[in-house]
């Protein structure tokens, strides 16, 4: 199974803040440069997660972006499931339908393991994701205000 990009951009960000306790306050701007992705692809990603309650940004001097209390104790499968939307993991219906699409125990197969797929990271928190050696390389990321 392959993750879309926006998934992997969000994950990104949420990990970033997930080790920025002591740093100073992070924009979207300094986040993107420091994940070496387009600022307008970031943008999109943090709109979403604090859609989903994970991201807050806190106006004024001092303000910045920073995980919510549901962003620390969220699990991984949680996250990315809802990032990753409802689809399947093949095309089967659409302008030229699958003639199998009714009655194919292949789909029901991929359906069986993209949910297995989710399942393995249930047990997950972002702050297993960002123990070492993950969280160190994460805090030496360099954005635009450092
Ligand atoms: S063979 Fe089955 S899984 Fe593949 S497109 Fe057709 S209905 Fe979907």
């Amino acid at each position: 199974m392959r993750l879309t990009r926006f998934t992997d951009l969000a994950l990104r960000a949420v990990m970033r803040l997930a080790v920025n306790e002591q740093g100073g306050p992070l924009a979207t701007r300094d986040v993107a440069e420091m994940m070496s992705v387009p600022y307008t692809h970031m943008a999109k990603a943090i709109t979403r997660l604090q859609h989903l309650g994970v991201v807050e940004a806190r106006r004024g001097r001092g303000g910045g972006l920073e995980l919510t209390g549901l962003g620390r104790r969220v699990s991984v499968g949680w996250l990315v499931r809802e990032l990753e939307g409802e689809g399947e993991v093949v095309t089967c219906e659409g302008e030229q339908p699958c003639p199998l699409h009714g009655a194919c125990r292949l789909r029901r197969a991929l359906r069986d393991a993209q949910e297995a797929f989710y399942s393995s990271l249930e047990p997950l928190t972002v702050a297993d994701l960002v123990a070492p050696p993950t969280g160190p390389v994460l805090v030496g990321l360099v954005g635009r205000s450092s």
